[in-house]
């Protein structure tokens, strides 16, 4: 999400002010802090990074410094009172002003703060995405109302809203007369979509899926996040009729264990999320299925943490994003009695990660000498003549082939499997 959200900024900048990208701190005359509040370490990461930032500016003062995202949003005053020499401080939804706010911030020679979530779209204030290479993010929803008990992002990024379909089918439409094969289709909980139609009806995600999928020269589809509670047979019933849409999914089920999840307001048992898997697996047997997992949330037992074992069992994950529960500010779990100790919860940890690597490995060992379609991304780190591929669950295959093919979809048999990639052969 916020990779999305530092493309728009720039695309803004350039546009609108003429500022180029570089990454070279020293010469930056803007340099915009884009944060993440999702967990306390990304969350003191803005300080760290802005004590450094901080030094540059001493030699330079002419430099100006803006912070962003939901760290921002969190803090808003509080980011001036912290570090005073920031000039401006902006949301994840009042982007589209970061060039009135720079402006103003002259005009005035004071600092400027806009943390709010205005009911207008941001959309229709940013430039179209200019895109390099194959792949490329469409925002579809902003924002989420689900409030889990542990999450900071109802709080920083606001309500749930999704932007009109004909919006999203204009922006992927452009984006596939810039040579765009892939989409992902972003939101925090994009099965959520209720997107206004031209004739005052709202589309579902399944119907945009739909839409999408109609659009010529985009050959392959992802979207992250999904939330298991509003995972519809209407959503699964589009893997059986929409080849374009990739065979891995990422569906985030947090713990194994009805208790935890109760506590967490994830509105859903493990076994209806089992039955998501099952029902996905009727239509695409072979899909890889990933997840999140928090680890260590406030009174979760060992019988708590072998029920998520047991989960991961049964779904046999292919990927996750596994991390320790991290006490949010302004969350109810952050107030919730917590007596684990921490090495309990990284042992834990590991051991979840463990199980998940080994079923990782084992999947991509199944996928010897069966044949895949990628995308080719480039050339290969290593070889002479040699590309570079992505396949639908996230495998990098290296294989030799002409240049022409960068930026294609290609079919190609797996021929070789080490630990973090695939060897193959191009059909
Ligand atoms: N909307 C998505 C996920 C968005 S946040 C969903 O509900 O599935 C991305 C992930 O960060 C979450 O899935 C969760 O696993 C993790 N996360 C969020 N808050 C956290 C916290 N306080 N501590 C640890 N992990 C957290
Ligand atoms: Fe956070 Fe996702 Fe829950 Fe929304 S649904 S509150 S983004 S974890």
């Amino acid at each position: 999400m916020n990779d999305y959200d530092s493309n728009r900024i720039v695309d803004l900048l350039r546009n609108e002010m003429g500022y180029e990208k570089t990454d070279n701190l020293e010469e930056a005359d803007l340099v915009v802090v884009n944060t993440c509040a999702i967990r306390e370490k990304a969350h003191e990461k803005t300080y760290s990074d802005l004590g450094r930032i901080r030094e540059v500016k001493k030699l330079r003062p002419s430099m100006r410094i803006a912070v962003g995202g939901c760290v921002a949003s969190l803090e808003g005053e509080n980011v001036l009172k912290r570090a005073p020499f920031v000039d401006v401080v902006f949301g994840p939804q009042t982007y589209h002003r970061l060039p009135d706010m720079l402006r103003l911030r002259e005009e005035t020679g004071r600092s400027q703060l806009d943390v709010t979530f205005p009911e207008i779209e941001k959309f229709d204030h940013l430039p179209a995405p200019k895109i390099e290479g194959a792949c490329a993010f469409v925002s579809i929803m902003e924002g989420c109302s689900k409030y889990c008990s542990y999450c900071v992002v109802p709080y920083t990024r606001g309500e749930e809203i999704s932007r009109p379909m004909v919006d999203v089918l204009m922006e992927v439409a452009q984006l596939a007369d810039q040579g765009v094969k892939e989409v992902t289709l972003l939101g925090q909980n994009v099965n959520a979509y209720q997107g206004a139609m031209p004739d005052g009806n709202l589309a579902d995600f399944a119907l945009l899926l739909d839409y999408v999928a109609e659009i010529d020269g985009i050959e392959r589809i992802r979207y992250t996040t999904s939330h298991p509670r509003e995972f519809s047979q209407r959503i699964i019933d589009c893997y059986a009729r929409i080849p374009k849409l990739v065979n891995h999914v990422h569906l985030p089920v947090q713990s194994g264990s009805d208790s935890v999840l109760t506590a967490m307001k994830r509105g859903y048992t493990a076994d209806e999320y089992r039955s998501i898997c099952k029902r996905l697996r009727e239509v695409r047997p072979d899909i890889s299925i990933a997840t999140d997992i928090i680890v260590g949330f406030p009174g979760e037992t060992e019988e708590d943490f072998e029920e998520t074992m047991q989960l991961i069992r049964d779904v046999h994950f292919d990927a996750s994003f596994s991390f320790i529960f991290s006490p949010r500010p302004g969350t109810p779990a952050a107030r919730m009695p917590d007596t684990t100790p921490h090495r309990v919860k990284l042992a834990r940890l590991q051991k979840l990660q463990a199980l998940i690597d080994s079923y990782a490995d084992e999947i991509s060992r199944t996928m010897l000498g069966t044949e895949q379609r990628v995308l080719v991304l480039g050339h290969a780190r290593r070889g002479e003549g040699m590309l570079m591929a992505r396949t639908d669950n996230n495998r990098i295959v290296n294989f030799a082939g002409p240049d022409s093919l960068i930026d294609t979809m290609v079919r190609v048999k797996v021929t070789e499997v080490f630990p973090h990639s695939l060897g193959g052969e191009l059909l």
